[in-house]
């Protein structure tokens, strides 16, 4: 210890030790404050070091105001407390140093969120959702295959494929699985570990080892892992440093026979800035994709969300959801959402008309997929029809009726004006355009074949 400790010495600190102890209880003590140790007291701030950030943070969180107030009893001016991580053995940590002055409460604010998850709870890991179970999985021709890899590989007792690599684009269930995985593990062989985390956070838990020279601790929280998921292994391209720890994981859990699930936004041959090796060991099991949705599990999807819910929604507008939010399921579940929420505030029965004015801005950005050009093209192929027989001025019923389907169409699945829509067609009146639109209605109404036969060139289109 330096000179000027103001009187705070060896003995000083025994007898705060005692205190903490009686304070806080034998448990908390030797769990978090035993590791405390007292470094220096220079400008009214009294320093001390604990070996890990984590219990830095957490005895800041919890205990700061307590040593504070105990140090009080013995120096007077007391300011300032101030933490910083030195790992047994070794050096201060440069940059770790936290400090709490008297009047400083903001901070320790910000640190509260971070460090309030109990210690005991594996902090590696990250939560699984309690909404993402297999139960509440829809299953399509989409994702079918991807489905049945997850049941299979949460419901076996020994590793059939490894890893299982699922990819697909955004929103379309892969963190959903992999938490049903988790999910059914955990119910079925509550003693086996499960630990999922997004490639991310994997990232920056071996950085944080890095600098702490702590590597090895880091690798022995996965040594007693029975199933190990990683979620958007995308994150990881570039990233040689952590390619490389994670490939070493990676094998080594695959030797002890160790399920592994991995997912991405890309098939391991199309993830750019991978390792080749790594490339090709991802892509040594199973690889699932899922496909971007089609209309009918994007219905079966909406279907049962609004039943979970509990809410009634006429079928017509669950329909209209589907045939125009296309993007991905997450954006057409906050659609949802945010009828029934618009419904309920305003008190309104939810209607298509509803649906439109609230879901404006959705509806527009799902829109820019599907052109009136794209639609004329489904439509005249449809019907055997020449395309440039939507914009001539025949009139003969066989190309005049496709026609106005393909106006009916442009006018329910995009949101072209009825003037921008008679443009595209051969620069007819806006009129003409309604007419149609009237037609094709009155027709679809008459008409079961019919209305089938439009219902079915508007999935055409969709997909
Ligand atoms: P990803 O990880 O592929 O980006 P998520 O798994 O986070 O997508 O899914 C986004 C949202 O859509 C979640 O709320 C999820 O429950 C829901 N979801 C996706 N696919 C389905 C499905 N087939 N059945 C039910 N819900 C789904
Ligand atoms: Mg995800």
């Amino acid at each position: 210890m330096e000179d000027s400790f103001l009187g705070f010495d060896e003995k000083n600190w025994l007898n705060l030790r005692k205190d903490l102890k009686k304070i806080v209880g034998d448990t908390a003590y030797n769990n978090w404050l035993k590791q405390l140790t007292f470094l220096s007291v220079k400008d009214q701030t009294i320093s001390f070091s604990v070996p890990t950030k984590f219990l830095r943070d957490w005895v800041v969180n919890n205990y700061a105001d307590k040593i504070k107030n105990q140090c009080k009893n013995y120096i007077k001016n007391i300011e300032a407390i101030k933490f910083v991580v030195k790992p047994v053995g070794g050096r201060v940590v440069p940059g770790t140093a936290r400090t709490i002055k008297n009047t400083d409460n903001q901070w320790k604010r910000s640190l509260d969120i971070r460090s309030n998850q109990s210690p005991s709870s594996n902090e590696f890991g990250a939560p699984l959702d309690p909404r993402f179970t297999f139960d509440n999985f829809v299953v399509g021709k989409p994702n079918e295959l991807a489905f049945a890899a997850s049941q299979r590989v949460a419901e076996s007792e020994d590793v059939t494929f490894n890893p299982l690599f699922l990819y697909g684009g955004v929103g379309l269930g892969k963190t959903h699985l992999m938490h049903a995985i988790g999910w059914k593990i955990k119910e079925k062989s509550p003693d086996r570990k499960v630990i999922y985390l997004s490639a991310e956070k994997f990232m920056y838990q071996f950085v944080r080892a890095l600098r702490y020279k702590d590597t090895s601790a880091f690798k022995e929280q996965f040594r007693s892992i029975d199933i190990l998921m990683i979620d958007d292994v995308q994150f990881i391209s570039g990233k040689d440093n952590t390619q490389e720890e994670f490939f070493h994981t990676f094998n080594a859990l695959i030797e002890q026979n160790r399920q592994i699930v991995i997912s991405a936004d890309k098939s391991p041959s199309d993830l750019d800035g991978v390792q080749e090796r790594l490339k090709s060991r991802l892509g040594c099991g199973l690889v699932a994709d899922i496909h971007p949705t089609t209309y009918e599990l994007r219905l079966g999807i909406l279907i049962e969300k609004a039943q979970k819910r509990g809410v009634e929604i006429p079928s017509k507008v669950l329909e209209f959801l589907s045939y125009r939010i296309v993007s991905n399921v997450r954006e057409m579940e906050g659609a949802l959402n945010r009828l029934v929420a618009h419904a309920t505030l305003v008190g309104t029965s939810i209607t298509v008309e509803t649906a439109q004015v609230v879901l404006q801005d959705l509806l527009k950005s799902n829109n820019r997929k599907i052109t009136i050009e794209e639609i004329q093209k489904k439509v005249a192929e449809h019907f055997n029809i020449r395309l440039t027989d939507m914009h001539s001025p025949r009139r003969s019923r066989s190309v005049a009726r496709p026609r106005q389907i393909a106006m009916y169409l442009a006018k329910s699945i995009t949101s072209r004006s009825l003037p921008e829509i008679g443009r595209k067609f051969g620069g007819r009146d806006h009129t003409t355009v309604m007419h149609a639109v009237k037609k094709i209605e009155e027709l679809k109404q008459e008409d079961n074949n019919f209305n089938e036969d439009i219902e079915l060139l508007k999935r055409l289109i969709d997909s």
